[in-house]
């Protein structure tokens, strides 16, 4: 007989953006798909999910919607919700396996009781034995390898596609933690916003997310660098193509980022001294997709007057950490 993949546990990062699965005593990532589900209209059955969702969005005819039911960070559609991590664990989980593996999963610090008890209840439906839930921010510091237990002040902002997490953590434990929802999908949005308004062009999501991906840079937005964007005339109607330099997407980008910056400005104001002056000398760590946004860094550290790191795959930190935390649910 075939022994279970699963002699052990699974880590879950639930992101608004895209949700990842680890297992435990690895840093290796079973699967890493967005968190998008597409749905036959009429029936509610699932048409598809992940990646094959993804590339679904804005192009589905009318009797398939596509939604991102984690979207604003907090379970805005908890059957979906519910049938995406159950679809997710069945892909990882090897056929006709005895083993029920434990699961942790990491979630967003503001998340109601209800909520908690549905992540909990689909992770269950969908096969675990024993779900145990952290926090995302203390997931992110682990996986950034950053030792919480020691009696030291560390700053973690997690930056995803739906919200930011800012956290101060000492102890194992979380010391101040604030959960915006403003992420990197806002980003996109002002960028679409912008282009409709000043050139007159309705782009896509998809379209937006490439531009802030490939060509934006907020600490140096000074080239000029021009770029072709593609989408519909806002009066026409027809498809049309335009040039725009990335200068002129700044304020707008400038904008969702400030947002971020005044709540991380916040925070350490209210942060005890001494775990201040630990984190001046360690540094506010980054994590999540936002933090491999152009500049971030360098416009986050320039802001605070703090120096800014940037985790090992930021992408991944928050699993990483959630397979870890495994090691502390022994003790
Ligand atoms: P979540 O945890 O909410 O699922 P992620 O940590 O996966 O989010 O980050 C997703 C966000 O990061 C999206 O808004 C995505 O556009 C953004 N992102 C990913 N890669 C980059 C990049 N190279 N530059 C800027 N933003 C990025
Ligand atoms: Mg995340």
């Amino acid at each position: 007989m075939r022994f279970s993949l699963f002699p052990k546990g699974i880590g879950i990062d639930l992101g608004t953006a895209n949700t990842l699965i680890g297992l435990e005593g690895s840093d290796d990532i079973l699967l890493n798909e967005p968190s998008v589900v597409a749905i036959e209209t009429k029936t509610g059955k699932v048409k598809a999910v992940g990646h094959e969702a993804k590339v679904m969005l804005g192009k589905t005819p009318n009797d398939i919607k596509t939604v991102r039911p984690m979207r604003d960070g907090v379970i805005s559609d908890f059957q979906n919700v519910e049938k995406m991590i159950r679809y997710f664990i069945n892909r990882v989980s090897p056929k006709r396996s005895i083993f029920k593996p434990n699961i942790v999963v990491g979630i967003p610090s503001d998340i109601t009781e209800v909520e908690r008890r549905a992540v909990e209840e689909s992770c269950i439906q969908a096969g675990a034995k024993k779900v145990y839930l952290i926090e995302e921010s203390l997931a992110a510091a682990i996986g950034a390898n950053i030792d919480i237990t020691e009696p030291v002040g560390n700053m973690i902002i997690d930056i995803g596609g739906g919200t930011t997490e800012i956290s101060i953590i000492s102890l194992s434990g979380m010391v101040i933690s604030k959960s915006i929802r403003i992420g990197g999908d806002e980003i996109d949005q002002q960028i679409i916003r912008h282009i409709k308004d000043s050139k007159n062009l309705v782009i896509g999501e998809t379209t937006a997310e490439n531009i802030k991906v490939n060509f934006f840079d907020i600490w140096n937005y000074r080239e000029k660098i021009n770029f072709e964007i593609k989408g519909r005339d806002n009066v026409t109607g027809l498809p049309k193509s335009i040039n725009i330099n990335k200068q002129e997407l700044k304020e707008g980008v400038i904008e969702v980022i400030d947002k971020i910056v005044d709540q991380v400005k916040d925070v350490l104001d209210s942060c005890p001294p001494e775990l201040a002056s630990d984190i001046i000398i360690r540094g506010i760590v980054l994590t999540g997709g936002g933090a491999i946004l152009k500049g971030i860094r360098e416009y986050i550290s320039n802001e605070t007057k703090v120096p800014v790191i940037i985790a090992e795959d930021p992408l991944y930190s928050v699993v990483k950490g959630t397979v870890r935390y495994f090691n502390y649910t022994k003790n």
